[in-house]
């Protein structure tokens, strides 16, 4: 478990009773040592802050209690003991779980850049390395990926054209694929959870449709498919824990098991494989669906994080400003991590926002409670930089060149090969007409939507004194 426990560092906010309008000074000078200084320069010592599970806003600094047990729960052991037992089943003759594991952009890199491989061999190598231990079928998540965007600018349209016949204001919308921003708007501004998007993240929509794809391909029940992503952060896990993702029938997760980048070197450490040298092996496609990502690892312009508000601003420009060619060139706002857009055309515009990082998601959530918000769409992603800093990312042996292995992460995202933007409803066509063969096309509201619950504290039941 060390091996996960990386930076500690958790901050509590703390109320100081303001004496003047200059406000207070806080100063720490060592870890017990705090100070407030006021207005006539006198100091008092503050007294300690004792931090309870109560007070996690889950922003990935730290690992939460619920995340170590799903990290127990969800871990290489895990996959480990269900492919084995696989084995056994086999041997005996009799059925057993159909596994998929399903692999995102970002943990790809980070897993290139451990090993010294291009994102193409390092896709290879996952499918060889997973196919070696018997999991059945290998897929990207490209195509839940496209799905996710399409279906957000649907949205977006649909609640911006609402929003112009009626009196009641939900904007902006929000996003919704990061699982960090979702847990700190559940637990500390259920206001806020109106506004945002319902659209299901990639890794929700894509353990829908494996689990409904080869249900039918392989005639087998549900619960005889194990699905696992590969996923660049710790929150996915929690994500795929949500009971709004548990068929309640079945008492089956459309997603079994998340593993991340660096729960993937401590397999290989563990088992002392060398990555380097496995034997490569192709992807797996839905009956060629989505045979453009075969062996391509794939992404979508505009973030590191799955480029959510560039599309929809494109869209939205095309759509609802009837304008083509709209700039589309966020520009950063205080920081690198909070980048705006805009573009007015007669009398209305459209004001786009990307946030990455809890400094930036606290002051948009200040903004919106002050009345103060001009925003119609912000892309809100938990970690500082997006995904591909995420939690469980390789992070560098050596802390002075984090900021170059992020630098170098970035690189290689952008070089890898996008679709134009514009093609996206296009492409997405048969993806629609596919899942309404697959679900029933009364069915896919809820297999592509879901919902948002404010998390009272007196729920939780037990609160440890750090
Ligand atoms: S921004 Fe960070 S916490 Fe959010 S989904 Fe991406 S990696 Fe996970």
């Amino acid at each position: 478990m060390s091996n996960f426990l990386f930076i500690v560092e958790c901050v509590k906010p703390i109320q100081i009773e303001k004496k003047s309008i200059t406000g207070a000074k806080v100063s720490i000078q060592n870890e017990f040592d705090g100070k407030s200084d006021h207005d006539n320069d006198s100091s008092r010592k503050l007294n300690p802050v004792n931090i309870s599970l109560n007070d996690c806003l889950a922003c990935s600094g730290c690992i939460t209690s619920a995340e170590t047990v799903l990290i127990t729960q969800q871990s290489h052991e895990e996959i480990n003991r269900i492919l084995q037992e696989n084995k056994s089943l086999k041997k005996e003759g009799n059925a057993c779980r159909f596994v998929i594991l399903s692999v995102s952009a970002q943990p790809v890199l980070s897993l290139a850049k451990r090993y010294d491989l291009s994102p193409a061999e390092t896709v290879s190598k996952i499918v060889g390395f997973f196919k070696q231990k018997g999991v059945d079928a290998v897929h990207t998540t490209w195509i839940a990926e496209e799905i996710a965007l399409a279906e957000t600018v649907n949205e977006f349209i649909a609640s911006y054209k609402e929003r112009e016949c009626s009196k009641e204001n939900l904007s902006p919308m929000l996003s919704s694929a990061c699982p960090g921003w979702i847990c700190y708007a559940e637990k500390t501004h259920d206001f806020i959870l109106p506004r945002i998007s319902t659209t299901k993240s990639p890794q929700q929509i894509m353990g829908s449709l494996v689990k409904a794809y080869y249900a039918k391909e392989k005639q087998l029940p549900r619960d005889n498919i194990y699905n696992i992503t590969l996923m660049p952060c710790f929150d996915k896990k929690l994500e795929a824990s949500r009971n709004d993702f548990l068929d309640e029938t079945t008492n089956v997760r459309d997603v079994d098991c998340v593993i991340t980048a660096v729960e993937m070197e401590h397999w290989f450490q563990s088992e002392s494989i060398d990555f380097s040298k496995i034997e490569p092996q192709a992807l797996d496609t839905f009956r060629n669906l989505d045979s453009s990502a075969q062996n391509t690892l794939l992404t979508h312009p505009g973030s590191l994080s799955g480029g959510y508000a560039y599309h929809v601003f494109v869209y939205a420009a095309k759509e609802l400003i009837h304008t083509n060619n709209a700039p589309v060139q966020f520009q950063p706002v205080k920081n690198a991590d909070l980048k705006e857009v805009k573009i007015q055309c007669e009398e209305k515009t459209l004001h786009f926002a990307i946030a990455n990082g809890f400094r930036n998601i606290q002051n948009v959530m200040q903004r919106l409670k002050r009345n103060r918000c001009s925003y119609d769409y912000v892309e809100i992603m938990a970690c500082p930089s997006g995904c591909v800093n995420g939690s469980a990312q390789i992070k560098s042996d050596d802390q002075s060149n984090t900021k170059q292995l992020l630098r170098e992460l970035e690189e290689l995202y952008n070089q890898l090969p996008q679709f134009p933007v514009e093609e996206l409803n296009q492409r997405c066509q048969p993806f629609y007409a596919w899942m309404q063969n697959l679900f029933g096309e009364q069915n896919l509201k809820s297999i592509l939507r879901t919902s948002y619950h404010a998390v009272s504290k007196n729920n939780v039941s037990f609160s440890i004194k750090w």
